[in-house]
């Protein structure tokens, strides 16, 4: 359903992606697994249109015209890492700020309601600044927000960094959850062995390539390691 074709992006005239060719299947999820530096956050910006790209970004086999408004409008929606929310915005107020591509919005109380259903806590926590949320509730409003524009490709950066390990599982409950009921999930993360647990196909990207493509069933970890910390030849 999601397709780069040799996808370039980097930043100025430094190139940090290199001609990456990737499939993303309707209704799997992906992981993207890699160290420091690998290029996955801007993978991530391509795909959202943050930052501009060579090559193609295919979806539903369509080209995309890289410009964020277009990507949310077609239902590309990114979740950043936790601390990105508006903490001096309430909770709720973040949510709503979630549903601002036209197609959601006519449905806000419904889309709060399934929000909510999912992050009980969210809930209890509606008119609380969000920069007084732990970071775990943070990273739940953070996947809140981006639910509320009913996303058909949701992209999560990193959900687990610097959570306390209950929540780290608490948040990928959720993720198996949001992949059960259909939602097409990339997913960041360089925590390989919880990737793993909850990943369809897995990807691991290294100085802005693509090392080894396989289903999660197939990966052997160990090979897997020995790439993600093969010193630079
Ligand atoms: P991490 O897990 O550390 O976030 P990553 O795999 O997500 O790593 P990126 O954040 O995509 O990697 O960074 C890839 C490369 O791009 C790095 O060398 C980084 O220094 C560089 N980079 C990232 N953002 C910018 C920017 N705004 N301007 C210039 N270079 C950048």
């Amino acid at each position: 359903m999601l397709e780069t074709r040799r996808l370039r992006a980097g930043y100025g005239h430094i190139t940090v992606l290199w001609d990456l060719s990737l499939r993303f299947r309707a209704g799997a999820l992906t992981a993207i697994v890699g160290p420091n530096g690998a290029g996955k956050t801007t993978l991530l910006r391509a795909l959202t249109g943050l930052v501009p790209h060579a090559g193609e970004i295919l979806f539903q086999g369509e080209r995309l015209v890289s410009r964020t408004s277009d990507l949310a409008g077609a239902g590309l929606v990114m979740v950043p890492e936790g601390r990105m929310v508006f903490r001096d915005m309430s909770v709720e107020e973040n949510l709503h700020l979630g549903a601002y591509p036209k197609r959601c919005r006519g449905d806000l109380g419904a889309s709060l309601d399934r929000v909510y259903g999912l992050f009980p806590r969210l809930r209890e926590r509606r008119r609380q600044a969000a920069g007084s949320l732990s970071g775990g509730e943070a990273q739940m409003l953070a996947m809140g927000r981006g639910l509320m524009s009913a996303p058909r490709v949701l992209l999560i950066d990193e959900p687990s960094l610097g959570l306390a390990p209950v929540i780290v599982k608490e948040v990928f409950e959720i993720i198996a959850r949001l992949k059960q009921e259909g939602t097409t999930i990339v997913l960041i993360e360089q925590n390989t062995r919880v990737a793993l647990g909850v990943a369809d196909d897995v990807h691991l990207m290294r100085g802005g390539r693509v090392l080894l493509s396989e289903p999660a069933a197939r990966v052997d970890l160990d090979r897997l390691h020995d790439l993600y910390f093969a010193r630079e030849a």
